[in-house]
């Protein structure tokens, strides 16, 4: 009896042993670094990402502290450059990559998008006395165009205009610095972060024709679906509970 007893004790104790050794092999997958959420951006794209004084604020840091929160993880950004960031998701180096990041088919066969966040626009900036005065004149001329490295700006530019008349940089600034010292004949970067650097910089403009309108997501590995999930989750119970608005309405205000 007593030997039965410790029998089925002992197939008790193996099976909750197993049990929590699945949960924790579950909990392990969800993200990197158990009980955090590691993000990569690049911290140079006003008003999503940017610093103030050593500390990475902006639309994006709020909303993924927020989901953070949410998934009772503690929230950890990393600065990196644009152009590394889904290599980084894939290798799991990275939890999310978020960073004003448009989601394109392309990107889709690396990486998976949560749901989408906000909308972004590629907008052109030049010099105030510029000769361009829209996109078919910027294309259309010998012009130079400066972007950030592996950005949807500077992918859709390569396409027009071929590799010679595009000018690449680590950091959407950097391009706009060329521009005023006059490297560069045009930049292209996304709305938001154009209207920050156009007041920062005297005698620059933004053309009014809006080049491509995009979704911006984070991006998460692939075999991370479960991550994806939770995500998502979090996401939607931010928009519903108007967090997610109140943020970007912060950083951008729809009457100033
Ligand atoms: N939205 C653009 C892209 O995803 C630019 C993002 C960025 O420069 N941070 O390519």
């Amino acid at each position: 009896m007593k030997k039965l007893f410790t029998k089925i004790v002992s197939v008790a104790l193996i099976a909750s042993m197993m049990g929590a050794l699945a949960s924790c092999a579950t909990k392990k997958s969800l993200t990197v670094n158990k009980g955090k959420l590691v993000m990569a951006t690049n911290a140079y794209f006003p008003p999503y990402e940017y610093y103030e004084g050593t500390k990475i604020v902006g639309i994006d840091a709020e909303i993924a502290e927020a989901v953070a929160k949410k998934l009772g993880l503690e929230l950890e950004i990393q600065d990196v450059e644009f152009d590394s960031i889904i290599a980084g998701v894939q290798s799991n180096k990275y939890d999310i990559g978020m960073a004003g990041m448009t989601v394109t088919e392309e990107r889709k066969q690396a990486v998976n998008f949560s749901s989408t966040y906000a909308t972004g626009i590629q907008a052109i900036i030049v010099a105030e006395d510029s000769p361009i005065t829209d996109i078919d004149t910027m294309i259309g001329g010998d012009y130079k165009v400066g972007v950030q490295t592996g950005t949807t700006g500077d992918i859709y530019i390569t396409d027009e205009v071929g590799d010679e008349r595009v000018v690449r940089f680590s950091k959407g600034n950097d391009a706009v610095l060329a521009l005023s010292t006059g490297k560069v004949d045009a930049v292209v970067i996304d709305n938001e972060p154009a209207k920050s650097f156009v007041a920062a910089n005297e005698g620059l403009k933004i053309l009014e024709t809006p080049y491509a309108v995009e979704d911006y997501a984070m991006c998460i590995n692939k075999n991370n679906t479960e991550l994806l999930n939770e995500i998502n989750k979090a996401l939607a119970e931010l928009t519903e509970d108007g967090t997610i608005a109140a943020i970007i309405e912060k950083y951008i205000p729809s009457n100033g």
